[in-house]
């Protein structure tokens, strides 16, 4: 017979949770599993916030998961190993996404695709899928993991603004390889200016991509071209400026975490241009046919990506020197950050100094 909950997680574990749709963190006691043979102990070190972060803790998702310790973008350093791991040992600096489990069996496992595991768990729990499994997340102390779902941080990378790129890089590294969006001379549009649109950019032109950012912020320009590389931007609310660039992008990678229209990225579109959602906007959008029809578009969909991308999505990182740029926050300034983040007051990434300012109490 299986061990209950309580049975499995003895260890006490430290970190900030929500308790409800306010959003508003606070600390938390809670338990954590004993390390298995083929798990890891890390201790947390940085963890970013990712605005899925804020859509969980806000219950926009409308899944009502409470408690919740969010962080699914953590950095830290392994403190104990199972007697069947082999990749890490102690002392090894590592990083965890949004992914901490999947069945490692089915179609999608043995393609790597762990994501898309119909098993598959995420590294806190965002939605109730009813099995009263909970898992919580980077905002704490410690976090125990199998070895499979965790990657090992390349060393010349900054831990604290390496971290976001275990999802924010994913996210947008993974979509970019499969659906062909990686060749250098391409045009590629990144829509929204934020966590992932920012390493969008950065991920495209280590490639050797035409970027354009398409964003609804003008304030957002000259840093995307001067400090970001970003070739051209677009006002999206700025009819002209998205005429002018009617029909010359090979693909656009959408990361906006809220509706809007998708005609007018759709027109930006070549023939068999491709339209890439990544932004997790819950509500459903209007999605125009003929546009779609005449000229073989195409609308596709990405969930952040497999363990084996994960590393070499960091791997890229390290080699091209890739981290987001960052404002590194203690424990206690979190509640100010989401609220900065739900206004777009961010450039472009809040990381939380765990490991010196989570003060277990
Ligand atoms: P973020 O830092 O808040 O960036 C989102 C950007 O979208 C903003 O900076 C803003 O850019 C733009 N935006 C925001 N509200 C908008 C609106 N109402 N209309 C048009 N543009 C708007 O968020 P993030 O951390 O990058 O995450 C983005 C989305 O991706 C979230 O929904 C998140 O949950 C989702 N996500 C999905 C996955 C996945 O696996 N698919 C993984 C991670 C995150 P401008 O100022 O430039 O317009
Ligand atoms: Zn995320």
């Amino acid at each position: 017979m299986s061990k209950s909950h309580d049975e499995e997680h003895t260890q006490k574990a430290f970190g900030w949770a929500a308790r409800d749709n306010s959003g508003i963190l606070s600390p938390f006691h809670f338990t954590r599993r004993v390390n298995g043979d083929e798990d890891i102990t890390i201790k947390i070190l940085y963890c970013g916030i990712c605005h899925a972060d804020l859509h969980v803790t806000r219950d926009e998702f409308g899944s009502g998961v409470f408690p919740v310790v969010p962080g699914h973008e953590i950095v830290g350093v392994v403190t104990q190993v199972g007697s069947n791991v082999e990749k890490f040992k102690i002392g090894d600096k590592v990083g965890v996404g949004n992914l901490v489990g999947s069945c490692r069996a089915c179609e999608n496992c043995q393609q790597e695709l762990e994501p898309y595991c119909p098993k598959a768990e995420t590294t806190y729990t965002m939605f109730d899928f009813g099995t009263g499994k909970k898992n919580y997340g980077g905002y704490s102390d410690f976090y125990v993991v199998n070895e499979h779902f965790v990657v090992r941080f390349p060393e010349n990378l900054p831990l604290d603004a390496g971290a976001p790129l275990l999802c924010a890089g994913i996210t947008i590294y993974s979509p970019m390889k499969y659906y062909g969006l990686d060749k250098s001379g391409m045009h590629l549009g990144v829509v929204g200016l934020g966590g992932l649109g920012h390493v969008a950019v950065k991920f495209a032109k280590a490639l050797g991509m035409k970027v354009t950012v398409i964003s609804t912020s003008p304030s957002k320009e000259k840093e995307a071209i001067d400090r970001l590389g970003a070739d051209s931007f677009l006002v999206s609310k700025d009819s002209d400026q998205m005429k002018s660039a009617v029909g010359t992008m090979d693909g656009i990678i959408d990361t906006v975490s809220a509706p809007h229209p998708f005609a007018p990225l759709i027109d930006l579109l070549k023939t068999h241009g491709k339209l890439v959602v990544v932004g997790g906007s819950v509500k459903p959008v209007e999605l125009p046919i003929f546009p779609l029809l005449m000229g073989r578009k195409l609308v596709g969909g990405s969930a952040a990506g497999g363990l084996k991308e994960t590393q070499e999505m960091i791997d890229f990182a390290g080699k091209h020197n890739i981290v987001a740029d960052i404002e590194l926050i203690s424990m206690d300034y979190v509640n100010t950050a989401m609220d900065r983040l739900a206004k777009g007051d961010i450039r472009y990434r809040f990381v939380i100094d765990i490991a010196n300012t989570l003060n277990v109490n």
